[in-house]
């Protein structure tokens, strides 16, 4: 039975695609089959895994027209990918009409619980539609998040909203674990973000944290993960300690 994981962060730009991503490469690189569903209109993980934005059928064909599910896996040698594109963004005002809008995504994937061992969903920068399909599909939530000043602030609300999804739409729903993104140990407020977390919320903060790599943000422009387009700098090297430390978190 595939678990699946929603990567979310309501706050933009803190690493949730650059986490999906590699994360699915690590895991497909520790002989996992894993698939990558991408809710973001915007398709950066659907291209960072080397597959064109248009592709169609994908995630705005599975979610709103009802096609086949089978129909809207790309595969990759990293592992399967069902995409996304700037069309999705319509899907969400189109969920608006459905009555059963928020099971919507998870109806979908349930078809494809014995093919793979781990769905990881990509989720917009937002609590919206979409990412409500995502957190009611998903058995967990695994966080990335930037050692920021405000960044505390943005988990509370993620985490409030993570709860009342739990309440009312998804009792399976727990939090996998935060990952620390763009690492810089040379910076205090790092090390006191990191420090105020962990007594937030101990035990699911993860110890691997990923440092920040110019080759990780490299990596997209040459449509591969970047533990694929180079292994060896710490950022690549960070996501495959963080997949040995997911691994080794299940049960
Ligand atoms: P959005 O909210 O827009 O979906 P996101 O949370 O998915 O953004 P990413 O797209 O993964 O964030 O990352 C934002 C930017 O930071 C990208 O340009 C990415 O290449 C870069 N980036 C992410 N992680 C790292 C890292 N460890 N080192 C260097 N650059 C990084
Ligand atoms: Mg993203």
């Amino acid at each position: 039975m595939a678990k699946i994981v929603a990567i979310a962060n309501q706050k933009g730009g803190v690493g949730k695609t650059t986490t999906c991503v590699n994360l699915c490469a690590a895991l497909t690189l520790r002989g996992k089959k894993i698939l990558l569903a991408d809710c973001d209109p915007q398709g950066n993980a659907t291209s960072g895994m080397g597959i064109d934005k248009n592709s169609s059928p994908g995630m705005y064909e599975l979610l709103i027209s009802g096609a086949d599910i089978f129909s809207c896996i790309c595969s990759t040698p990293y592992g399967d990918v069902i995409p996304a594109g700037r069309n999705l963004a319509a899907a969400s005002l189109e969920l608006d009409e459905v009555e059963t809008r928020e099971n919507t995504l998870r109806s979908a994937l349930i078809k494809l619980y014995s093919d793979y061992d781990y769905i990881l969903i990509d989720c917009p920068p937002s609590l919206e539609m979409l990412t409500v399909n995502a957190l009611v599909a998903a058995d967990s939530v695994l966080i990335p998040m930037q050692c920021e000043y405000y960044a505390l602030e943005g988990i509370v609300d993620l985490i409030t909203s993570i709860k009342l999804c739990k309440k009312r739409l998804n009792r399976r729903l727990e939090i996998e674990g935060i990952v620390l993104t763009m690492y810089d140990s040379r910076m205090n407020l790092t090390a006191q973000v990191a420090n105020e977390l962990k007594r937030f919320l101990p035990q699911k903060v993860y110890n691997t944290v990923i440092p920040r790599s110019v080759r990780l943000s490299e990596a997209p422009s040459h449509g591969k993960p970047g533990v694929i387009y180079d292994s060896s700098n710490r950022g690549s090297k960070g996501y495959l300690a963080l997949a040995e430390e997911f691994l080794n978190k299940q049960v």
